[in-house]
């Protein structure tokens, strides 16, 4: 647990969270200002600021518990897709730095985009940038 993290302090009940689904590992909670009913936020009981400050199984409970519930939240708030994403690092939007997994409810009438829209425009890179970027991934 980290002093002065808001989701640790959820985790540990000294805050109220409505707490939606949980595992040894994982908690899952409605998010204070959804994006859309059901938004949900699924983390690791442990504090970690980033995806890969987790331990391998911590990120499989986490993700097992996105899998589970993405369902169970789309049946419950008759959503007819979601867009499940992670702000993972503060650049790139996260305001929380406790690692947490998004799951929003998305509707054929909302006015929301894909996650396309979220890093600007596509950039046109020739295959030899691209070969040399998996390169470097990879190695
Ligand atoms: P981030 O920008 O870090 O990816 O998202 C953090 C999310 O946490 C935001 O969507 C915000 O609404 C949510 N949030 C912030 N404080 C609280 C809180 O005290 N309780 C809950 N349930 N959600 C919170
Ligand atoms: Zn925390």
């Amino acid at each position: 647990m980290s002093e002065d993290c808001i989701f640790c302090a959820i985790i540990a009940g000294e805050i109220t969270g409505r707490t939606v689904a949980e595992t040894d590992d994982a908690l899952a909670f409605l998010d204070a200002n959804p994006l859309s009913p059901g938004h949900t936020l699924v983390v690791p009981k442990a504090h970690h600021t980033r995806v890969a400050d987790m331990s391998a199984a911590e990120s499989r409970a986490v993700f097992d518990l996105v899998h589970e519930l993405a369902p169970r939240i789309e049946e419950a708030v008759d959503a007819d897709a979601h867009t499940i994403a992670v702000n993972d690092g503060p650049e790139a939007g996260q305001e929380v730095p406790h690692a947490h997994v998004h799951v929003i409810p998305r509707f054929a009438d909302d006015d929301g985009g894909p996650i396309h829209a979220v890093a600007g425009s596509p950039l046109e890179l020739s295959d030899e940038e691209l070969d040399e970027i998996a390169e470097s991934i990879s190695t």
